[in-house]
Protein backbone atom coordinates (compact mmCIF):
# COMPACT_ATOMS: atom_id res chain seq x y z
CA UNK A 1 0.00 0.00 0.00
CA UNK A 2 1.52 3.36 -1.00
CA UNK A 3 1.70 6.22 1.50
CA UNK A 4 -1.15 8.21 -0.05
CA UNK A 5 -3.50 5.22 -0.11
CA UNK A 6 -2.54 4.45 3.47
CA UNK A 7 -3.31 8.02 4.57
CA UNK A 8 -6.67 7.99 2.77
CA UNK A 9 -7.57 4.62 4.29
CA UNK A 10 -6.56 5.82 7.76
CA UNK A 11 -8.52 9.03 7.45
CA UNK A 12 -11.67 7.19 6.26
CA UNK A 13 -11.27 4.71 9.06
CA UNK A 14 -10.85 7.47 11.66
CA UNK A 15 -13.84 9.34 10.26
CA UNK A 16 -15.91 6.19 10.53
CA UNK A 17 -14.85 5.63 14.14
CA UNK A 18 -15.63 9.20 15.05
CA UNK A 19 -19.05 8.93 13.43
CA UNK A 20 -20.15 5.93 15.49
CA UNK A 21 -20.93 6.25 19.13
CA UNK A 22 -19.20 4.03 21.66
CA UNK A 23 -22.71 2.95 22.71
CA UNK A 24 -23.01 0.72 19.62
CA UNK A 25 -23.09 -2.98 20.37
CA UNK A 26 -21.03 -4.07 17.37
CA UNK A 27 -18.73 -1.98 15.22
CA UNK A 28 -16.98 -3.37 12.14
CA UNK A 29 -14.19 -1.16 10.91
CA UNK A 30 -12.68 -1.89 7.48
CA UNK A 31 -13.02 -5.64 8.09
CA UNK A 32 -11.40 -7.93 5.53
CA UNK A 33 -11.44 -11.67 5.13
CA UNK A 34 -9.23 -12.99 2.35
CA UNK A 35 -8.68 -16.69 1.69
CA UNK A 36 -5.27 -17.53 0.20
CA UNK A 37 -5.17 -19.28 -3.17
CA UNK A 38 -2.22 -21.69 -3.44
CA UNK A 39 -0.85 -23.52 -6.43
CA UNK A 40 2.19 -25.43 -7.68
CA UNK A 41 4.17 -28.19 -6.05
CA UNK A 42 5.20 -26.01 -3.12
CA UNK A 43 1.67 -24.72 -2.63
CA UNK A 44 2.87 -21.14 -2.79
CA UNK A 45 0.23 -18.44 -2.38
CA UNK A 46 -0.56 -17.09 -5.83
CA UNK A 47 -3.57 -14.96 -5.01
CA UNK A 48 -6.44 -14.46 -2.60
CA UNK A 49 -10.19 -14.74 -2.65
CA UNK A 50 -11.31 -11.38 -1.26
CA UNK A 51 -14.56 -12.60 0.23
CA UNK A 52 -14.89 -9.55 2.53
CA UNK A 53 -12.87 -6.53 1.52
CA UNK A 54 -13.12 -3.52 3.82
CA UNK A 55 -16.58 -3.53 5.39
CA UNK A 56 -17.50 -0.88 7.98
CA UNK A 57 -20.82 -0.53 9.79
CA UNK A 58 -22.22 -0.29 13.29
CA UNK A 59 -25.04 -2.18 14.95
CA UNK A 60 -27.24 -0.46 17.53
CA UNK A 61 -28.34 -2.28 20.64
CA UNK A 62 -31.74 -3.89 20.15
CA UNK A 63 -31.91 -3.34 16.39
CA UNK A 64 -32.10 -5.82 13.55
CA UNK A 65 -29.77 -5.14 10.66
CA UNK A 66 -30.37 -7.14 7.49
CA UNK A 67 -27.34 -8.05 5.41
CA UNK A 68 -28.42 -8.86 1.86
CA UNK A 69 -26.87 -9.67 -1.49
CA UNK A 70 -26.67 -12.43 -4.06
CA UNK A 71 -25.07 -15.69 -3.16
CA UNK A 72 -21.27 -15.41 -3.32
CA UNK A 73 -21.22 -11.73 -2.29
CA UNK A 74 -19.48 -12.51 1.03
CA UNK A 75 -22.31 -11.97 3.51
CA UNK A 76 -22.02 -15.34 5.28
CA UNK A 77 -18.24 -14.98 5.46
CA UNK A 78 -18.71 -11.54 7.00
CA UNK A 79 -21.16 -12.97 9.56
CA UNK A 80 -18.74 -15.74 10.56
CA UNK A 81 -15.86 -13.27 10.75
CA UNK A 82 -17.80 -10.88 12.98
CA UNK A 83 -18.47 -13.65 15.51
CA UNK A 84 -14.85 -14.86 15.14
CA UNK A 85 -15.67 -18.27 13.71
CA UNK A 86 -13.21 -16.98 11.09
CA UNK A 87 -10.25 -14.76 11.87
CA UNK A 88 -10.31 -11.41 10.07
CA UNK A 89 -7.44 -10.76 7.66
CA UNK A 90 -7.49 -7.05 8.52
CA UNK A 91 -9.66 -4.44 10.19
CA UNK A 92 -11.18 -4.14 13.64
CA UNK A 93 -14.30 -5.62 15.26
CA UNK A 94 -15.56 -4.04 18.47
CA UNK A 95 -18.17 -5.80 20.58
CA UNK A 96 -19.61 -3.77 23.44
CA UNK A 97 -16.58 -1.49 23.27
CA UNK A 98 -14.01 -4.31 23.33
CA UNK A 99 -11.78 -5.01 20.35
CA UNK A 100 -12.42 -8.70 19.60
CA UNK A 101 -10.66 -8.79 16.24
CA UNK A 102 -7.42 -10.20 17.58
CA UNK A 103 -8.40 -11.95 20.81
CA UNK A 104 -7.51 -15.64 21.03
CA UNK A 105 -10.11 -18.37 20.61
CA UNK A 106 -9.73 -19.07 24.36
CA UNK A 107 -10.62 -15.45 25.14
CA UNK A 108 -13.46 -15.66 22.62
CA UNK A 109 -14.89 -18.53 24.63
CA UNK A 110 -15.82 -16.03 27.36
CA UNK A 111 -17.61 -13.93 24.76
CA UNK A 112 -19.53 -16.86 23.27
CA UNK A 113 -22.27 -16.34 25.85
CA UNK A 114 -22.91 -12.89 24.43
CA UNK A 115 -22.57 -13.70 20.73
CA UNK A 116 -24.42 -16.63 19.17
CA UNK A 117 -25.02 -17.71 15.58
CA UNK A 118 -27.93 -19.55 13.95
CA UNK A 119 -27.19 -21.32 10.68
CA UNK A 120 -29.28 -21.85 7.57
CA UNK A 121 -29.66 -25.59 7.76
CA UNK A 122 -30.43 -26.92 11.25
CA UNK A 123 -30.32 -30.43 9.77
CA UNK A 124 -26.55 -30.19 9.45
CA UNK A 125 -25.79 -27.76 12.29
CA UNK A 126 -27.49 -29.90 14.98
CA UNK A 127 -25.68 -33.09 16.01
CA UNK A 128 -28.02 -35.91 14.93
CA UNK A 129 -26.87 -38.14 17.80
CA UNK A 130 -27.95 -35.67 20.49
CA UNK A 131 -31.42 -35.24 21.94
CA UNK A 132 -33.15 -31.88 22.00
CA UNK A 133 -32.44 -31.66 25.75
CA UNK A 134 -28.71 -32.26 25.16
CA UNK A 135 -28.59 -29.80 22.26
CA UNK A 136 -30.16 -27.01 24.28
CA UNK A 137 -28.32 -27.61 27.56
CA UNK A 138 -24.88 -28.19 26.00
CA UNK A 139 -24.06 -24.43 25.60
CA UNK A 140 -25.20 -23.84 29.20
CA UNK A 141 -22.85 -26.56 30.47
CA UNK A 142 -19.95 -25.23 28.40
CA UNK A 143 -20.40 -21.50 28.94
CA UNK A 144 -22.13 -20.96 32.29
CA UNK A 145 -21.75 -22.11 35.88
CA UNK A 146 -25.47 -22.69 36.26
CA UNK A 147 -26.59 -25.62 38.41
CA UNK A 148 -28.19 -28.68 36.84
CA UNK A 149 -31.55 -27.54 38.23
CA UNK A 150 -31.22 -24.08 36.66
CA UNK A 151 -30.18 -25.59 33.30
CA UNK A 152 -33.22 -27.86 33.38
CA UNK A 153 -35.56 -25.00 34.24
CA UNK A 154 -34.09 -22.95 31.40
CA UNK A 155 -34.51 -25.90 29.01
CA UNK A 156 -38.25 -26.17 29.62
CA UNK A 157 -38.68 -22.39 29.60
CA UNK A 158 -37.06 -22.25 26.14
CA UNK A 159 -38.96 -25.25 24.82
CA UNK A 160 -42.15 -23.41 25.63
CA UNK A 161 -40.94 -20.08 24.26
CA UNK A 162 -39.94 -21.47 20.86
CA UNK A 163 -43.27 -23.29 20.47
CA UNK A 164 -42.16 -26.88 21.16
CA UNK A 165 -43.61 -29.22 23.77
CA UNK A 166 -42.12 -30.82 26.85
CA UNK A 167 -42.28 -34.35 25.38
CA UNK A 168 -40.01 -33.21 22.52
CA UNK A 169 -36.93 -32.94 24.74
CA UNK A 170 -36.02 -36.64 24.46
CA UNK A 171 -36.21 -36.74 20.67
CA UNK A 172 -33.42 -36.46 18.09
CA UNK A 173 -33.34 -33.71 15.41
CA UNK A 174 -34.26 -36.09 12.56
CA UNK A 175 -37.63 -36.72 14.21
CA UNK A 176 -38.66 -33.12 13.55
CA UNK A 177 -39.71 -31.06 10.54
CA UNK A 178 -37.37 -28.36 9.19
CA UNK A 179 -39.30 -25.63 11.02
CA UNK A 180 -39.19 -27.51 14.32
CA UNK A 181 -35.45 -28.15 13.91
CA UNK A 182 -34.91 -24.42 13.40
CA UNK A 183 -36.90 -23.82 16.63
CA UNK A 184 -34.47 -26.17 18.40
CA UNK A 185 -31.52 -24.28 16.89
CA UNK A 186 -32.99 -20.97 18.09
CA UNK A 187 -33.54 -22.35 21.60
CA UNK A 188 -29.95 -23.63 21.63
CA UNK A 189 -28.60 -20.21 20.57
CA UNK A 190 -30.69 -18.37 23.18
CA UNK A 191 -30.00 -20.82 26.01
CA UNK A 192 -27.09 -18.77 27.38
CA UNK A 193 -28.88 -15.39 27.15
CA UNK A 194 -26.80 -13.82 24.36
CA UNK A 195 -26.93 -10.12 23.50
CA UNK A 196 -26.17 -10.48 19.79
CA UNK A 197 -27.47 -13.19 17.47
CA UNK A 198 -26.15 -13.55 13.93
CA UNK A 199 -28.79 -15.43 11.94
CA UNK A 200 -27.34 -16.73 8.67
CA UNK A 201 -30.23 -17.38 6.24
CA UNK A 202 -32.27 -18.92 9.10
CA UNK A 203 -35.42 -19.38 7.01
CA UNK A 204 -34.17 -20.00 3.48
CA UNK A 205 -34.31 -23.80 3.79
CA UNK A 206 -37.96 -23.65 4.95
CA UNK A 207 -41.36 -23.54 3.20
CA UNK A 208 -42.82 -20.05 2.85
CA UNK A 209 -45.57 -20.66 5.45
CA UNK A 210 -43.01 -21.96 7.96
CA UNK A 211 -40.67 -19.05 7.19
CA UNK A 212 -43.30 -16.58 8.39
CA UNK A 213 -43.75 -18.47 11.68
CA UNK A 214 -40.01 -18.56 12.35
CA UNK A 215 -39.70 -14.84 11.54
CA UNK A 216 -42.56 -14.05 13.93
CA UNK A 217 -40.93 -16.20 16.59
CA UNK A 218 -37.60 -14.39 16.18
CA UNK A 219 -39.41 -11.06 16.38
CA UNK A 220 -41.17 -12.06 19.63
CA UNK A 221 -37.96 -13.41 21.17
CA UNK A 222 -36.18 -10.17 20.33
CA UNK A 223 -38.71 -8.28 22.45
CA UNK A 224 -38.56 -10.82 25.28
CA UNK A 225 -34.77 -10.93 25.51
CA UNK A 226 -33.85 -7.48 24.18
CA UNK A 227 -31.77 -9.13 21.44
CA UNK A 228 -29.76 -7.49 18.69
CA UNK A 229 -29.87 -9.35 15.37
CA UNK A 230 -27.65 -9.38 12.33
CA UNK A 231 -29.97 -11.11 9.87
CA UNK A 232 -28.25 -12.44 6.75
CA UNK A 233 -30.43 -13.23 3.75
CA UNK A 234 -30.41 -13.24 -0.04
CA UNK A 235 -34.15 -12.41 0.04
CA UNK A 236 -35.13 -8.75 0.47
CA UNK A 237 -38.78 -9.61 1.01
CA UNK A 238 -37.78 -11.68 4.07
CA UNK A 239 -35.57 -9.02 5.66
CA UNK A 240 -38.18 -6.34 5.05
CA UNK A 241 -40.47 -7.83 7.68
CA UNK A 242 -37.96 -8.23 10.46
CA UNK A 243 -35.25 -5.59 9.98
CA UNK A 244 -34.90 -1.96 11.05
CA UNK A 245 -32.07 -1.26 8.61
CA UNK A 246 -30.62 -3.06 5.63
CA UNK A 247 -27.02 -3.26 4.43
CA UNK A 248 -26.63 -4.33 0.80
CA UNK A 249 -23.41 -6.18 0.01
CA UNK A 250 -21.79 -6.75 -3.38
CA UNK A 251 -18.59 -8.68 -4.04
CA UNK A 252 -17.10 -8.24 -0.56
CA UNK A 253 -18.08 -4.59 -0.08
CA UNK A 254 -21.10 -2.67 1.16
CA UNK A 255 -23.01 -0.87 -1.60
CA UNK A 256 -25.76 0.81 0.44
CA UNK A 257 -27.01 0.98 4.03
CA UNK A 258 -30.39 2.50 4.89
CA UNK A 259 -33.46 2.21 7.11
CA UNK A 260 -35.86 -0.35 5.63
CA UNK A 261 -38.45 2.17 4.44
CA UNK A 262 -35.87 4.41 2.73
CA UNK A 263 -34.25 1.45 1.05
CA UNK A 264 -37.52 0.18 -0.37
CA UNK A 265 -38.98 3.54 -1.40
CA UNK A 266 -35.83 5.45 -2.38
CA UNK A 267 -33.03 3.03 -3.20
CA UNK A 268 -29.95 4.88 -4.44
CA UNK A 269 -27.47 2.24 -5.56
CA UNK A 270 -28.09 0.57 -8.96
CA UNK A 271 -27.39 -2.82 -7.37
CA UNK A 272 -30.02 -2.26 -4.68
CA UNK A 273 -32.48 -1.17 -7.37
CA UNK A 274 -31.76 -4.34 -9.31
CA UNK A 275 -32.31 -6.53 -6.26
CA UNK A 276 -35.55 -4.69 -5.48
CA UNK A 277 -36.81 -5.17 -9.03
CA UNK A 278 -37.25 -8.84 -8.23
CA UNK A 279 -39.27 -8.22 -5.05
CA UNK A 280 -43.09 -8.02 -5.21
CA UNK A 281 -44.23 -4.50 -4.16
CA UNK A 282 -47.47 -3.41 -2.55
CA UNK A 283 -49.57 -1.14 -4.82
CA UNK A 284 -49.02 2.21 -3.03
CA UNK A 285 -45.34 1.71 -3.50
CA UNK A 286 -44.81 1.31 -7.26
CA UNK A 287 -41.38 0.70 -8.67
CA UNK A 288 -40.77 3.53 -11.12
CA UNK A 289 -37.40 2.53 -12.52
CA UNK A 290 -37.04 -1.18 -12.91
CA UNK A 291 -33.45 -2.36 -13.18
CA UNK A 292 -32.63 -5.72 -14.69
CA UNK A 293 -29.51 -7.44 -13.44
CA UNK A 294 -27.64 -9.56 -15.98
CA UNK A 295 -24.61 -11.84 -15.68
CA UNK A 296 -23.09 -13.49 -12.65
CA UNK A 297 -21.21 -12.02 -9.71
CA UNK A 298 -17.52 -11.78 -10.85
CA UNK A 299 -14.90 -13.85 -9.04
CA UNK A 300 -13.82 -12.34 -5.71
CA UNK A 301 -10.33 -13.63 -6.54
CA UNK A 302 -10.08 -11.12 -9.34
CA UNK A 303 -12.67 -8.40 -8.71
CA UNK A 304 -13.27 -5.68 -11.33
CA UNK A 305 -11.27 -2.45 -11.00
CA UNK A 306 -12.90 0.72 -9.72
CA UNK A 307 -16.51 0.15 -8.72
CA UNK A 308 -16.88 -3.61 -8.43
CA UNK A 309 -20.38 -3.43 -9.86
CA UNK A 310 -19.32 -1.69 -13.09
CA UNK A 311 -19.29 -4.87 -15.20
CA UNK A 312 -23.02 -5.34 -14.57
CA UNK A 313 -24.24 -1.84 -13.81
CA UNK A 314 -27.12 -0.53 -15.95
CA UNK A 315 -26.34 3.02 -14.74
CA UNK A 316 -22.63 2.91 -15.70
CA UNK A 317 -21.47 6.47 -16.38
CA UNK A 318 -18.02 5.98 -17.88
CA UNK A 319 -14.35 5.81 -16.97
CA UNK A 320 -14.74 6.95 -13.39
CA UNK A 321 -16.74 3.79 -12.65
CA UNK A 322 -13.87 1.61 -13.94
CA UNK A 323 -11.08 3.60 -12.38
CA UNK A 324 -12.23 4.77 -8.96
CA UNK A 325 -13.91 2.70 -6.30
CA UNK A 326 -16.63 5.01 -4.90
CA UNK A 327 -16.51 5.83 -1.18
CA UNK A 328 -19.51 5.24 1.03
CA UNK A 329 -21.23 8.67 1.21
CA UNK A 330 -23.93 10.00 3.53
CA UNK A 331 -26.99 10.82 1.46
CA UNK A 332 -29.37 11.59 4.27
CA UNK A 333 -29.60 10.69 7.90
CA UNK A 334 -28.81 6.99 8.24
CA UNK A 335 -28.71 6.42 4.46
CA UNK A 336 -25.30 5.81 2.89
CA UNK A 337 -24.40 4.69 -0.62
CA UNK A 338 -21.22 3.88 -2.56
CA UNK A 339 -21.86 5.05 -6.13
CA UNK A 340 -20.51 7.92 -8.27
CA UNK A 341 -23.95 8.41 -9.75
CA UNK A 342 -26.34 7.87 -6.85
CA UNK A 343 -28.40 10.97 -7.72
FE1 LIG B 1 -22.78 1.88 -11.45
FE2 LIG B 1 -20.76 3.59 -11.63
FE3 LIG B 1 -22.43 3.67 -9.54
FE4 LIG B 1 -20.71 1.67 -9.78
S1 LIG B 1 -20.20 3.83 -9.47
S2 LIG B 1 -22.84 1.52 -9.23
S3 LIG B 1 -20.68 1.38 -12.01
S4 LIG B 1 -22.93 4.11 -11.70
Amino acid sequence: MDELTHQVTMSQSQQFRESVSTEKLLVAEAVKKHFPVRSGLLRRQTGAVKAVDGVSFALERGETLGLVGESGCGKSTLGKTLVRLLDPTDGRIYFDGTDISSVSQRQMRDLRRDIQIIFQDPGSSLNPRMTVADLITEPMEALTDWSRKKREERLYELIDEVGLQDHHVGRAPHEFSGGQRQRVAIARALSVNPTLVVADEPTSALDVSVQAKILNLMDDLQDTYDLTYLFISHDLSVVRHICDRIAVMYLGELAEVAPVDSLFTEPKHPYTKALLSGVPRPSPEPMTDRTVLTGDVPSPENPPSGCRFHTRCPAYIGEICEQTNPDMRDIELGHTCACHHYE
